[in-house]
């Protein structure tokens, strides 16, 4: 990437664009905006066939003003320095965006992972681990990554494995990294955080009656006409929760295309028909588009991007008919069509916040671990004892019985993934309010982004006026 157009310096544009909103200090500003920490490393590993291979691999941490640094490791052709300043900057503002106390990191091997054995690829992420060790980039104090493109929970398990063997006896070794598989300490709920957060946010958006005037919505998920680009991770899960409130998903797309139905598509029905026939195309209850980017033109209320970067462009925003761009993916929307956007009177959600569930259930995942034991382990016996208690005194006040279904459902105690989709809705919904309230103070003069990225620098900023300069 050349500097001129650099992911870094777009960080960093839509950083100043911002900023020239606050009265901050300019030399605070530059300290928030500059990345703490780069650190490269080349090693050699052994590939299958006996051959040597060279490979190259970052981390950044963009911020020291909580601790640890938070991000995720990408293993992508593509990844170099500037990606992973640039990624790791949009870290820390998502994390400040939604009060996850770390400063931001990302990190990345450059490779593509479909290139390597499983055998391959799990040399090449526990040397990378040793490195990261050995350089104090990582720990659960320190720096503590999660899955990006290219990696998940199999990584994540080879990476703690690798840390607790490298870190004998460290008491919270578990906590030196998210998005674990549940038996290697990770956290029931972590798969659909970042889709379950999109859902949460975009109802608390839409609760807004308003904004939904503005836009000529009516309030509430239920009837609203959805489309969503991508069913990995985020999409699926996305689609999966909006359906299940009552939206209408009346586009679907994925790498193979696209399908529509204006009455609405059967999510489960979908999946399993592209399990079965390799592909969305030719669904019986839904028609296929000629191009699959012909989802993002349809005719709907809220579009989803959820599959990858720069999908909405200065050349397909014109054609868009959605009210709401709900940016599930990171950087769907381009600088130039955000803009296009914005001038139509198009809301745009940005990334930053929406997508911040995944960040946000990884927290709660490191704060399990730092305490060793599960969320609801304590309480969840004890609650439905209290609840018991509860209805049957109601019982013997009113002189009347409750059915064996009402006390059972009355009398559940909260295990840990109902706290943990409590902890993340309370999240979104506490998140969304700053973010609208700056937004609606510079009415007409901000779009939702830059309200965001302002939020996120009050936050920062404040860390570290309050925490001062060593020595
Ligand atoms: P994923 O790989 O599970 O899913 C992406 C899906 O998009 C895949 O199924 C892929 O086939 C599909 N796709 C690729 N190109 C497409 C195209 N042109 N049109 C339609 N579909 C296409 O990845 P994911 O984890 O779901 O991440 C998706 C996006 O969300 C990325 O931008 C990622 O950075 C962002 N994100 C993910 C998380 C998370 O927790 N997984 C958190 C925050 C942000």
């Amino acid at each position: 990437m050349s500097v001129g157009t650099s992911f870094l310096n777009q960080v960093n544009q839509a950083f100043d664009h911002a900023a020239s909103f606050t009265n901050y200090d300019p030399t605070l500003l530059a300290n928030i905006k500059a990345s703490k920490n780069l650190f490269y490393t080349s090693f050699p590993i052994k590939r299958d066939d006996g051959s040597i291979e060279v490979m190259h691999a970052w981390r950044a941490e963009h911020s020291h003003h909580k601790l640890p640094c938070k991000g995720g490791i990408r293993y992508a052709d593509n990844v170099d320095a500037d990606e992973v300043q640039a990624l790791a900057a949009l870290m820390t503002y998502k994390c400040a965006l939604v009060d996850v106390p770390f400063g931001g990191a990302k990190g990345g091997i450059r490779l593509n992972p479909k290139k390597y054995s499983v055998e391959e690829l799990e040399r090449i992420t526990r040397r990378y681990v040793f490195e990261l060790v050995r350089k104090n980039f990582m720990g659960p104090g320190l720096d503590v990554p999660a899955p990006d493109v290219g990696t998940g929970p199999r990584e994540m398990a080879w990476i703690v494995d690798t840390y607790t063997q490298l870190r004998p006896g460290e008491l919270d070794a578990l906590g030196c990294v998210t998005a674990k598989p549940v038996s290697a300490g990770g956290i029931r709920g972590r798969t659909e955080a970042t889709g379950r957060g999109v859902f949460y946010g975009t109802q608390e958006i839409c609760r807004v009656a308003e904004d939904m005037k503005a836009l000529g919505l009516s309030t509430g998920i239920e009837g609203k006409r959805v489309v969503v680009q991508g069913l990995g991770n985020v999409g699926y899960f996305a689609a999966k929760f909006f359906q299940e409130a009552g939206a209408i998903l009346v586009g679907l797309s994925e790498s193979e295309g696209a399908i529509s139905n204006p009455k609405g598509l059967d999510l489960a029905k979908v999946m399993t028909h592209r399990m079965e026939r390799k592909g969305l195309l030719n669904f019986p209850g839904g028609t296929n588009l000629p191009r699959r980017e012909d989802a993002l033109e349809l005719d709907c209320d809220i579009l989803i991007p959820a599959a990858l970067e720069r999908q909405i462009t200065a050349e397909n925003a014109p054609r868009v008919k959605a009210k709401i761009v709900v940016e599930a993916a990171n950087g769907p929307t381009t600088p130039e069509a955000d803009d296009m956007l914005g001038r139509r009177g198009v809301m745009v959600v940005p990334d930053a916040y929406i997508n911040a569930g995944g960040v946000t259930v990884s927290y709660f995942e490191w704060v399990k671990n730092l305490g060793h034991v599960r969320f609801g382990r304590m309480q969840k016996r004890y609650e439905q004892a209290a609840y018991t208690r509860l209805l049957q005194s109601v019982e013997n006040v009113t002189g009347r019985r409750f059915s064996t279904e009402q006390i059972a459902e009355a009398t559940q105690g909260a295990d840990e993934e109902d706290l943990v989709n409590s902890g993340l809705e309370e999240t979104m919904i506490e998140a969304y309010h700053p973010i609208r309230e700056v937004w609606k103070k510079e009415a007409g003069k901000l779009d939702m982004r830059t309200a965001a990225m302002i939020v996120a620098i009050d936050k920062v900023a404040l860390s570290y006026e309050q925490l001062g300069i060593f020595p």
